[in-house]
């Protein structure tokens, strides 16, 4: 399932690229899609070099470091650590689960404010990785299905998204654009969206097939 999860992140990253550049472009550089892309690219290249009896943990470090050292823009530094950290709160008995996912959300959340310093209503990423995190941990022990918990996390990504064009931009290039920046979505937290989805999409094909 990490396999089919990675190559379905890396196809929407990919299918996605001119319209997270064309949002980048209204109030940043233009170039979200391109490193998105680069990023996807990477993770491609590798996956190739990894052994396949790799360990989730060893999976997503290499991931990382990838990310990290091949992707330009602060997007690609950013990603690049979450997955580095989100290495360290995983193992080989992590399943798709409330409590995992919240502690997955929560490690990649902890990486990005401890490097970029953003908090909640910045109109960045952390718009929607708080608000899924966030999602995860009140289901916890809650007795709805996963589905059901899936849909509200994927309702909050589709919210933070909404939120980011209501706000003006503290952090990042978009920051520049102060009060003129309201009204535009912000490309990060458009991709972690996307990403997001991916992602759900993977976990519910694994339900079915229970
Ligand atoms: P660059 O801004 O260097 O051109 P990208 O366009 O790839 O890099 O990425 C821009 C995105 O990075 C923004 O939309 C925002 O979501 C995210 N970002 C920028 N700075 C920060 C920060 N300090 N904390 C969290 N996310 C940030
Ligand atoms: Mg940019």
């Amino acid at each position: 399932m990490v396999r089919d999860a990675i190559d379905a992140v890396i196809k929407a990253i990919l299918k996605e690229k001119d319209f997270l550049n064309e949002v980048d472009e209204k109030i940043g550089d233009g170039d979200h899609g391109l490193n998105m892309a680069r990023g996807a690219q990477a993770i491609k290249d590798t996956m190739k070099t990894l052994d396949e009896n790799a360990s989730l943990q060893e999976i997503l470090s290499a991931l990382g470091e990838a990310v990290t050292i091949n992707v330009g823009g602060s997007a690609g530094h950013l990603y690049g650590a979450a997955l580095s950290e989100i290495a360290k709160v995983v193992d080989e008995k992590s399943a798709p689960e409330p409590v995992t996912l919240a502690k997955v959300f929560g490690a990649a959340v902890d990486a990005i404010q401890k490097r970029g310093k953003a908090e909640l209503g910045d109109k960045t990423m952390l718009d929607v990785l708080i608000p899924i995190r966030d999602s995860f941990q009140v289901a916890i022990g809650s007795d709805r299905s996963f589905e059901e918990i899936l849909t509200e996390a994927r309702d909050a990504a589709r919210g933070g998204v909404e939120f980011t064009k209501t706000i003006p931009a503290k952090k990042g290039r978009a920051a520049a654009f102060g009060n003129k920046s309201i009204g535009f979505e912000d490309a990060g937290a458009t991709s972690s969206m996307i990403i997001f989805r991916a992602l759900c999409n993977v976990w519910k094909d694994n339900l079915r097939q229970r």
